[in-house]
């Protein structure tokens, strides 16, 4: 039988702020000293009064116009009551009746698909437990308690282990455009939980939902989802029901397993926080928000396509990356365009663009092999030292026919190692081109007096004995040689 696939995520996301939710501690994610960033109020000490982060809120709100979403003009946090040994005062603050964001939708890149977001809340973190090995005690650092966690619950949108996949991927890059979290998934910034449930591909009512957790990367949202419905799949066709359940995540065995099985409904007994007041949304305030949002990565794809034909997903996903390869791409356009006299366009614009980006995917591979980091950690680092001037002048070269791709390949390792300017790098290792015609003609005739069966083979027709003789010519002149004033002398010297 043919099974329909649904899926729905809960994703919790720790915002950057510089403090916690509810107190001045730092909200440091690196911090490797256990409660070393606590105070009364995120250890739970009674009579202890949290105050709002106001930067928590904004992020929050950015993320929400982001995702398109009726922002609340009214909201509140409440107490959500439980015992956990990480959570010291014995409730969470969150929100439940009045979440600041409610009905957004993300749209996937390439498949155009819009999955609706049902709410978009803001809470506190909890400390983290850690059980050592073989040890009969738990240890508790509550560094992380009270961390400013924003949670966004999809509706059950999304069909298929890829859909979800996209949805984390995307997600992961609004947050990063956004300035509004990390949203690494290894360091635990953003937390998916899957609710996954199969039913008969003519059957209306959902199928028995089952949660997968602990999932840390992106690779294992996917893989988990395949694991399931390829379980539930098995289970449906035996005749027998799916237990409703709570399952977690191996990693190494990429299989999904029991962890509880469905228990009373919680009831958190929420009631309205009484220690902090409630939220007011005014017009202008979110107007001032939105004046900051910077352009999202759908938006660039769709401007870079459109302003450039360039589809490739590198320049996105790495947006500092992408922004260097635009400042290259318009200095040289422009430099040209002033150079000739006339602006480029048509083949000739392609031809530039294309050698901007090929050269910008070799730089990167340089920088990883000579540096041995991504370029746009590198620029991150404020540790990246070509200019997109000096890159620019660089594929210029290039374009104009002013140094041969093996002299290119050369003069980029020593950008990347000194930051040099290309033409003073040239300069300093003697590798300009040679265009001194008796120099050239020399290495022709040597070519061809050691190559005589070649030249014959050209005289007698045979095309590749052309391109291997010039290789030849290149190669005695340590590819210097100008390719175009080389192919001539040969041509001429061969009849
Ligand atoms: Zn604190």
């Amino acid at each position: 039988m043919k099974y329909k696939t649904t899926v729905g995520l809960e994703i919790h996301i720790e915002l950057n702020t510089k403090s916690k939710m509810f107190c001045g501690c730092l909200n440091d994610s690196e911090e490797k000293q256990p409660n070393k960033n606590v105070c009364g109020v995120c250890l739970g000490h009674p009579g202890m009064l949290p105050v709002i982060n106001e930067k928590a809120v904004e992020k929050v709100i950015k993320a929400d116009l982001a995702l398109g979403c009726d922002i609340a003009t009214e909201s509140f946090f409440e107490r959500k009551n439980y015992f956990y040994p990480d959570l010291p005062k014995g409730y969470q603050i969150s929100q439940y009746q009045a979440p600041l964001c409610r009905e957004g939708f993300l749209e996937l890149s390439g498949v155009g698909k819009k999955i609706r977001i049902e709410r978009i809340h803001l809470e506190e973190d909890t400390g983290s437990l850690a059980h050592p090995d073989k040890a009969n005690y738990s240890l508790i650092n509550f560094n992380r308690s009270s961390v400013p966690l924003m949670e966004l619950v999809t509706q059950p949108d999304l069909e298929s282990a890829t859909e979800a996949r996209e949805f984390a991927k995307e997600l992961q890059l609004i947050l990063r455009y956004l300035d509004v979290s990390g949203a690494n998934m290894e360091k635990g910034e953003m937390r998916v939980e899957v609710n996954i449930s199969l039913r008969p591909e003519n059957q209306k009512e959902f199928g028995t939902k089952v949660e997968i957790k602990n999932l840390n990367s992106i690779r294992s949202v996917e893989k988990s989802i395949e694991f399931e419905i390829k379980r539930q799949a098995e289970i449906l066709e035996k005749g027998e029901k799916v237990v409703q359940e709570t399952r977690g995540w191996h990693d190494a065995k990429e299989i999904t397993f029991s962890q509880r099985s469905k228990e009373e409904a919680h009831d958190y007994r929420y009631f309205p926080e009484p220690d902090l007041p409630p939220l007011e949304i005014k017009a202008d305030y979110l107007e001032e928000i939105k004046a900051h949002i910077p352009e999202l990565p759908s938006q660039k794809r769709e401007r870079f396509k459109k302003e450039y034909g360039l589809q490739e997903e590198i320049f996105i996903i790495k947006p500092k990356t992408g922004d260097f390869w635009e400042q290259t791409a318009s200095e040289l356009s422009e430099w040209i365009g002033s150079e000739t006299g006339k602006a480029i366009k048509g083949e000739e614009r392609k031809r530039v663009i294309d050698l901007v980006t090929n050269y910008s995917v070799e730089l990167q591979g340089v920088i990883r092999s000579v540096l041995n980091m991504e370029m746009e950690d590198l620029i991150l680092a404020e540790k990246f030292n070509i200019t997109a001037e000096d890159f620019a002048e660089f594929i210029k070269m290039i374009y104009l026919g002013q140094i041969s791709s093996k002299i290119a390949k050369m003069v980029l390792i020593e950008m990347v190692k000194t930051g040099q300017d290309p033409s003073d790098i040239i300069e300093a290792n003697g590798w300009q081109m040679v265009s001194d015609e008796g120099e050239i003609e020399k290495a022709v005739a040597e070519v061809i007096s050691a190559n005589a069966k070649a030249a014959e083979d050209f005289k007698n027709g045979k095309q590749a004995s052309f391109q291997f003789l010039l290789g030849q010519v290149m190669a005695k002149t340590h590819g210097k040689a100008k390719p175009e004033l080389a192919s001539q002398i040969l041509k001429k010297q061969l009849s």
